[in-house]
């Protein structure tokens, strides 16, 4: 498979390794927001959070937590921390194998979410209880 991080699981590409277990790997991300920024990815290969083990999904945000508490002891500058998975391409996945990005975050470290025109919209409430509705009669 031609995955960059199935290669890195593999061994066939080198990564700043923080964190490494049976079913996971975190390493620095090679263009880091900010200092101390790792990825967590599942080693088994899945594009989308919904192709993941339900196994896998349980162990994901304990071993994150774990790790960005390690982070957050590290004395690495960190206020504060994004916990961030981009599902899907549209959505701003850059490489098709799941991972969970670790940013550190600090007062005006320029790092921001930008939040599309009409934002505040007024017809809001209403329309919240229609999708809300949408999605309870999705599961
Ligand atoms: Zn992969």
């Amino acid at each position: 498979m031609d995955c960059i991080f199935c290669k890195i699981v593999k061994g066939e590409i080198p990564c700043y390794k923080v964190y490494e277990d049976e079913d996971f790997i975190a390493f620095m991300d090679i263009n880091p927001i900010n200092n101390g920024h790792v990825l967590v990815i599942p080693k088994k290969h899945s594009e989308l959070v919904s192709g993941l083990d339900k196994n896998i999904l349980s162990k994901i945000m304990p071993l994150a937590e774990k790790i960005g508490s390690a982070i957050r002891k590290s004395g690495i500058k960190c206020e504060g921390m994004n916990f961030e998975i981009f599902d899907g391409k549209t959505a701003g996945q850059e490489v098709p194998h799941v991972h969970l990005h670790l940013i550190p975050r600090f007062s005006e470290d320029g790092y921001e979410h930008k939040y599309p025109a009409g934002y505040c919209d007024p017809n809001t409430r209403e329309r919240l209880e229609k999708i809300a509705e949408q999605i309870r009669i999705a599961f």
